[in-house]
């Protein structure tokens, strides 16, 4: 038996082992499927891609893209992965996902350095390891649900039922106004106004959307007054424009008139660079959430950097409960990684298991656990998770919105990712000149 447990050989689970291992220090790694099975993964492997095989954009003008170029930097063992199942798609990074998750599989299984355990765990075993690193994922059993949800104290969620977030510099705001209804507030929302024929295709495009189906076990979100926005669509043409939509109030300043409906945006985070679409959850596809979004004033080139997603989510109140090296603020040898900690998406979930993966070897040497900068697409991430509203703690994907912008400004906004994304790997290399070695 090793010091050091890991729980979940997901995406985060893995990179965090095979983080440990590479700087020789043993592993036990707990991983329940196949004995017990989530909803939603179909195989006993390890690292299942659950849905898309596509690590989304590789560009570097892409946040995501830039997340992957970092790993890899950091010597990530799932971009390996990922770069060895590489399929043709486009702008894409999409894996063959057998051959991926086999990949990962067999070499973790056959590593000297790593016990395996089919076997779930109903608590976190902190009597029995010195460093734990918990990744059981967004399917996490219920028994170590339980078992977290007592650590925590009540901040914990079962479901995410998040509406789309858009970057602010993709809003055209020769259309959209800022209002509150009834000038209560400060103008604290941005309004997209639609007049009758804009709103009637609207709402034909958004019953007709594609939706995923909805599973069994998601159907309580629901219940908890949650309604995907093209549901509350579905039950008549004018239902949205007396619910999310509704127009009073929220004076046109152009036309001094108020719209026929009103789409609002509400500011997500302090930098004021992301805002997400009040009352829209929703279950369509994400192609198609960007194809019918876009048709709403304002929206038309608008840059979704995460979209609507109604899923078992589960994940604990990081701001509250992690501090940015990914340790427990109040037990600081247990660390959180993955889809748990409230960061959404596969390369997210990976690059939260190498930082964990990482600083659990540091605390495990002696060492002081890491902080990436900010300037990083990692230490923004983590940044976000840890330093978000704990009031309204929602999952995000890693996009440009959270890292800080740049001296001077670069209108053309692929120069400008660019820019962010140079500026990052920069900071990154003299980040890891200076560390002692830690990615050695
Ligand atoms: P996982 O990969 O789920 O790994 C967690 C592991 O822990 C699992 O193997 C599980 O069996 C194991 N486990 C759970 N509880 C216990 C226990 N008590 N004891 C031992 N083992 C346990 N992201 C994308 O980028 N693209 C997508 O298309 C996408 N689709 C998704 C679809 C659904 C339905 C869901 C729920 C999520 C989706 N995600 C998607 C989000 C997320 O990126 C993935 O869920 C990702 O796999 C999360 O990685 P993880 O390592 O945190 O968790």
């Amino acid at each position: 038996m090793s010091n050091i447990a890991i729980i979940g050989a997901g995406l985060a689970g893995c990179e965090a082992a095979w983080q440990l291992v590479k700087r020789g220090i043993p592993v036990d790694l707990f991983e329940m499927r196949p004995a017990s099975m989530t909803p939603t993964h179909k195989t006993g492997m390890f690292a299942e891609l659950v849905c898309s095989n596509s690590l989304r954009a590789a560009a570097l003008e892409n946040a995501v893209g830039l997340l992957k170029e970092e790993m890899r930097q950091l010597e990530s063992f799932i971009m390996k992965a990922a770069d060895k199942c590489r399929l043709p798609a486009g702008g894409a990074l999409a894996v063959d996902r057998d051959g991926f998750s086999s990949y990962i599989t067999e070499t973790l299984g056959n590593h000297p350095l790593i016990q395996v355990h089919c076997q779930e765990l109903k608590t976190i075993p902190l009597n029995e390891y010195e460093v734990i690193i918990v990744a059981t994922g967004p399917l996490t059993s219920p028994g170590l649900s339980e078992h977290i949800q007592a650590l925590t104290g009540d901040q914990f969620y079962f479901y995410d039922a998040a509406a789309p977030v858009i970057a602010a510099d993709s809003l055209d705001m020769n259309i959209i106004y800022r209002a509150s209804r009834y000038d209560k507030g400060d103008d604290d929302y941005l309004n997209c106004p639609m007049d009758k024929p804009t709103y009637e295709i609207f709402w034909r495009e958004l019953i007709n959307a594609d939706a995923t189906p909805i599973k069994e076990f998601e159907k309580a979100i629901f219940f908890e007054g949650c309604m995907p926005i093209e549901v509350m669509a579905a039950r008549g043409i004018d239902t949205m424009r007396f619910g999310p939509l509704k127009p009073v109030g929220l004076v046109n300043p152009q036309t001094t008139e108020i719209p026929y409906a009103v789409v609002q945006l509400r500011q997500d985070n302090a930098a004021a660079t992301l805002y997400n679409m009040v009352g829209f959850q929703t279950h369509l596809k994400w192609p198609e959430q960007k194809r019918v979004f876009q048709l709403i004033p304002g929206l038309q080139n608008a840059e979704f950097v995460r979209l609507g997603v109604m899923h078992r989510n589960t994940y604990i109140n990081s701001p509250l409960h992690l501090l940015p090296t990914l340790q427990m603020r109040n037990l600081a040898r247990t660390f959180f990684a993955g889809q748990i900690t409230g960061v959404e998406g596969y390369v997210e979930s990976a690059a939260t298991g190498l930082l964990a993966g990482m600083n659990a070897a540091r605390l495990a040497a002696g060492k002081e656990p890491l902080i990436f900068p900010q300037s990083t697409a990692h230490g923004a991430l983590v940044h976000y998770i840890t330093h978000a509203d704990v009031k309204n703690f929602q999952p995000m994907n890693i996009n440009f919105g959270l890292m800080p912008p740049l001296e001077h400004k670069i209108k053309d906004k692929k120069k400008k990712n660019l820019a962010i994304a140079t500026r990052a790997l920069t900071d990154l290399t003299q980040f890891i000149e200076k560390c002692d070695n830690c990615i050695a």
